[in-house]
């Protein structure tokens, strides 16, 4: 799975597999990170992976048989499905202050979309590209790069908080009510309308 630059929202390579790898961004010149903040935040807000890994802690104290069995299982999960879907965080030692909106966004069909697993793609901090467009969806603005958080799911619309990474390419600051499509991998995945602003 591919992820986007926490600063531009480029695509860039994942750091790697140690847990506190920092890299930097070739195209902005930040740094970025992977596998700490969003690891532990995956595995405490994840029911499915808390089980798993609570099932393998308890193998390992010996409360159930099969140890072998469930810390393989347990470390086959984390590694081989988990971590590659985690999207990638900024390193970094100061604040970073980004422009925050709510936004609502509906999502295609997997038929139009391709994506069967919308809420593997959508999730906390993974970065897109939107395009705001007029009443004609004719396109407002450049291509304009954004992290969702917050996500509240409803089928397949969402409603979310989406942050304006801080070289995005913002070109200035889009009205409430102003609609928009969002993309994943250059295809159109869905459309939205930009909510009141955070903060
Ligand atoms: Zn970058």
């Amino acid at each position: 799975m591919k992820h986007r630059c926490p600063w531009c929202g480029e695509y860039v390579k994942s750091p790697g597999d140690r847990y506190f790898k920092v890299k930097k961004c070739p195209y902005c010149n930040n740094k970025y990170t992977n596998y700490t903040k969003s690891f532990v935040n995956t595995v405490f807000i994840n029911p499915y992976l808390a089980v798993v890994i609570s099932i393998s802690f308890l193998a390992i104290f010996g409360l159930i048989s099969m140890v072998p069995y469930f810390v393989i299982m347990g470390v086959l999960l984390v590694v081989g499905f988990f971590l590659p879907s985690m999207p990638f965080e900024k390193e970094s030692n100061d604040y970073v202050d980004e422009l925050q909106n709510k936004a609502e966004i509906i999502f295609y069909s997997a038929a139009e979309s391709g994506l069967k697993y919308i809420r593997i793609i959508v999730k906390n901090k993974e970065v897109f590209p939107i395009c705001f467009v007029d009443e004609n969806n004719k396109p407002l603005s450049p291509m304009i790069y954004v992290s969702t958080e917050d996500i509240k799911w409803q089928e397949r619309e969402c409603n979310c908080t989406m942050n304006f990474l801080q070289y995005g390419n913002i070109d200035k600051e889009y009205r409430p009510g102003t609609r928009f499509y969002i993309f994943y991998n250059n295809k159109k995945i869905g459309e939205g309308t930009l909510g009141e602003k955070c903060g």
